[in-house]
């Protein structure tokens, strides 16, 4: 029996929305397909990124609920099985993969975002534990996260990414104020957190004190490998966690409800979507019109053609800038067949067009995407940068 159809057969016994979302988050993660590029006995099934998708899209074809939603399965996940502890590793990943518990990434600060090594929020020792002070910003589900991925300075008289360290951070305790920001598509996704005074043991340091950076870039490697230009194929997903309050929702409901389906990227559903409302609106004989959806039938092409190519140096960048270059045609489409009236009403348009900045700005900037293609891809020379933190540029 070949892949696909063991996937088929198992999804066709396995899906029951009847099942809360937390049970249905177990059976998925039981059988490796939550976390399908993870290795074996991790909760995964140590397959290729095309492969994963190929579980993406038997999932969203037979209208299953998702993996959970959110950073913990993309990035904290695979950089605890590569930079973690034995125990560490047995600790948090089972949780993530079954969606029992919620992670943030607590990295960008207000002074540090393309430029992550400036950080500032700093951890010092006391004992067999860290004390940490400091705010971070623009940290997605901080408000309803278990964990947070953080980086802390841990050497003060080291500048830039020397003398950083990274932890596994509990969100829950005194010390912690997380304070949602709203943003214009009218949702507060990511949070302002304000640290001071909060302890992390140092068992759940990541790595060696003060390396934290090689880390960091094999989590921000993750982040960035995750980011297939086509997303999900429409798979709805939603957010793990005790607060987040679907772990006892019923499965089917959470994966048939709009409110659950954010437009991360654009795939062929949307854009089928956007030809619909062409039609729908007369526009689909229009020149311009045409030319657009020609574009983004392309890019969305192109995208599914470069996952198939695997990896290789620059992949992961190439595919988040082909997926920010997406968003932003789909939006442009959308506001051109919707024309004003379009942000009137719910729905994809505006929904795509609010959304539409967040994709090149987070897991780091296109331009930061161009210079890390420029300078370790293609060997050009190197970006200017303020001599202190030479060497630094990020980003997550
Ligand atoms: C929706 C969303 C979710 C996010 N979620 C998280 C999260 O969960 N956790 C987290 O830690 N962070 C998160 N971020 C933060 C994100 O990683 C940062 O916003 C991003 O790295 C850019 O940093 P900045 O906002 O400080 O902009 P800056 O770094 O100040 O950049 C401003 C502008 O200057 C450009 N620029 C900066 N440096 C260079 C350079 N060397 N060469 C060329 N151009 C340059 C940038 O491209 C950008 O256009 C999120 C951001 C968004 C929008």
């Amino acid at each position: 029996m070949s892949f696909s159809d063991d996937l088929d057969a198992w999804l066709a016994q396995a899906w029951d929305p009847d099942l809360t979302v937390s049970q249905w988050w177990q059976r998925l993660a039981a059988a490796g397909y939550a976390a399908p590029t993870l290795p074996c006995g991790f909760g995964g099934r140590g397959l290729s990124s095309e492969d994963a998708h190929v579980v993406t899209s038997a999932l969203a074809g037979r209208g299953a609920l998702g993996p959970p939603l959110g950073v913990g399965l993309s990035l904290v996940a695979p950089t605890l099985v590569l930079k973690g502890t034995a125990v560490q590793a047995s600790r948090f990943v089972p949780r993530i993969v079954d969606g029992s518990e919620a992670w943030c990434q607590l990295f960008s600060e207000p002074d540090a975002g393309s430029d992550l090594a400036s950080l500032q929020t700093a951890a010092v020792r006391d004992g067999d534990e860290w004390v940490v002070d400091g705010q971070k910003v623009w940290t997605s589900d901080g408000h309803h996260a278990d964990w947070g991925l953080l980086l802390a300075r841990t050497d003060p008289a080291r500048p830039g990414r020397l003398g950083i360290t990274v932890f596994a951070f509990s969100m829950h305790q005194e010390g912690v104020v997380v304070e949602p920001l709203r943003d214009m598509t009218g949702t507060a996704e990511f949070s302002r957190v304000t640290i001071s005074g909060a302890r992390v043991p140092d068992s759940h340091r990541i790595g060696e004190v003060n390396e934290g950076w090689s880390v960091v870039q094999a989590a921000l490697a993750q982040e960035r490998s995750g980011y297939h230009p086509t997303g999900d194929g429409g798979l709805v997903r939603v957010h793990p966690g005790r607060g987040a309050g679907n772990l006892d929702r019923r499965a089917g409901d959470a994966a048939g409800d709009p409110a659950s389906s954010r437009i991360y990227a654009i795939s062929a559903a949307e854009l089928d979507d956007l030809v619909d409302l062409a039609r729908a609106r007369e526009r689909i004989e229009d020149r311009v019109v045409r030319q657009q959806l020609a574009r983004l039938h392309t890019l969305v092409v192109l995208g599914r053609l470069h996952a198939q190519r695997g990896d290789f140096p620059g992949s992961a960048n190439l595919a988040k800038l082909l997926f920010t270059a997406t968003y932003r045609v789909a939006r442009d489409v959308g506001t051109t067949v919707a024309g004003p009236d379009g942000m009137l009403a719910d729905g994809l348009v505006p929904e795509i067009t609010l959304f539409s900045p967040g994709p090149s700005i987070y897991g780091g900037t296109d331009q930061i995407q161009r210079n890390i293609l420029a300078e370790r891809v293609l060997g050009l020379p190197r970006d200017p940068r303020p001599p202190q933190n030479a060497g630094s540029s990020h980003q997550g």
